[in-house]
């Protein structure tokens, strides 16, 4: 066993409560063997988190990674006319390539915001999963399923990969993970939605998928179902423990409760439930009702970065607007989403530092005039620490980043290349 120390900084605990020690880490092992003062003195490879602040990697429990490629494309629509003029249009003329350039580059902002594992829904799998891999991240990744507009050969071979990605692509990574993954209640077909759930069962992966994001969207779910967009999902099968749901933006109180009573989790998306103009979802209720709440950036082309640090601030701030209340969804609270919460919704390891778990974890500096003085290092977290002020990221025991350099990704190469097939996409695209 070799082992890694991050030393002489101040570490956050999964009580949230902050103590100046090391973090002693098995590097083969993946795991955190210690953690306390002098720790790390005799590892094998130091980090220095003097000056800094030692969190749990954050997780990033919704996004679609190669959508990086569309950034800043298509801004400033509402959801409905945003995918069917600009996004569809556009993923249908991408590549393998590019969705490995695409995914490359979320990888790379990802490392450099202090993101050590994700859930994402996308295309063209096993690249993806390549990707990963070779970034040293952790991930949840899935097929996104989209029936409406099929035929029924297109449609049933749209589900059957779904979930031969989820039986086969788990298999390829130690540090990967899968998800039968329907877009949503409404671009999948009951009958696909009610094979799909049932085959991921016998599978033993859950189910990511978005839900109640939109007022267009929950109306006429309601209008043909006769019940709440959440009834009816648990109607089809989903809902387990393990499930987790994007947005939950428009739940109405039995929605809660059904929610608070299963165990499936949602992954709140402020930004892009913001720049959508979607609505506020109601944070603090489904916190107070025990609902497992992660914390996601949805695709780059909605929010329009992978930044879990600006999303912890959005997350904090539109919740007390939501729950017309200064005090809703607490800078710990927002804290614990971007960290354990997005880490337990997806039934990943991290999310803590303590002995016996997951070495996933980030240095943040706290020595920048932005974040002077220091009475509370957690509001810090939520509300005044920026992506750059990540110095170290560690995944699985792994130095992904060291004093800002990534070392498993050429960044460089990696900028390049997204940028030359962004052109590119947008040109065929149009
Ligand atoms: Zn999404």
């Amino acid at each position: 066993m070799t082992t890694l120390g991050i030393t002489d900084g101040r570490v956050l605990r999964p009580d949230l409560s902050v103590e100046e020690a090391d973090v002693l880490v098995d590097r083969e092992g993946g795991e955190v063997l210690d953690v306390g003062p002098d720790a790390g003195r005799d590892a094998d490879e130091r980090l220095d988190a003097s000056g800094g602040l030692v969190v749990p990697g954050l997780v990033n429990a919704h996004t679609h990674a190669a959508m990086t490629l569309l950034r800043g494309y298509a801004d400033d629509k509402p959801l409905e006319s945003w995918l069917r003029e600009d996004v569809w249009p556009a993923e249908a003329e991408l590549t393998l390539d590019d969705i490995a350039a695409g995914t490359r580059l979320a990888a790379l902002e990802m490392i450099r915001s202090g993101t050590t594992g994700f859930a994402d829904m996308y295309f063209h799998v096993p690249r993806v999963a390549e990707v990963v891999e070779t970034a040293g991240l952790r991930a949840r990744l899935g097929h996104g399923v989209v029936t409406v507009g099929k035929d029924e050969a297109a449609a049933w071979a749209d589900v059957e990969e779904s979930l031969d990605v989820a039986e086969t692509v788990r298999e390829t990574s130690d540090r990967i993970e899968t998800a039968f993954m329907p877009h949503s209640l409404t671009t999948v077909g009951e009958e696909y939605l009610r094979e799909g759930v049932a085959r991921a069962r016998d599978l033993d992966v859950p189910v990511h998928i978005h839900a109640n994001e939109t007022r267009g969207e929950v109306d006429p779910l309601v209008e043909e179902h006769g019940v709440r967009p959440l009834e009816y999902a648990r109607e089809v099968g989903l809902l387990e423990p393990e499930d987790f749901l994007a947005h939950g933006v428009h739940v109405d109180e039995t929605e809660v409760e059904l929610l608070a009573e299963t165990g499936a989790s949602v992954v709140h998306c402020p930004a892009s439930n913001m720049k959508l103009a979607s609505g506020m979802a109601p944070v603090q209720r489904l916190l107070d009702a025990g609902v497992g709440v992660g914390l996601g950036t949805d695709g780059a082309a909605s929010n329009n970065d992978l930044s879990l640090l600006g999303e912890l601030r959005d997350a904090a701030m539109l919740g007390k607007l939501a729950a017309d209340d200064a005090s809703a969804v607490a800078a710990p609270d927002a804290v614990r989403m971007a960290t354990a919460g997005s880490a337990d919704a997806l039934s990943l390891p991290g999310g803590r530092i303590a002995p016996g778990e997951a070495a996933d974890c980030i240095v943040v500096d706290l020595d920048a005039a932005h974040l002077t003085p220091v009475h509370d290092p957690v509001s810090h977290l939520a509300y005044a620490a920026a992506a750059s002020d990540v110095r170290h990221t560690v995944c699985d025991g792994r130095v992904l980043m060291r004093d800002r350099e990534v070392l498993t990704l050429d960044a460089d190469a990696v900028r390049a290349e997204a940028a030359d097939r962004a052109r590119d996409l947008v040109t065929r695209a149009n």
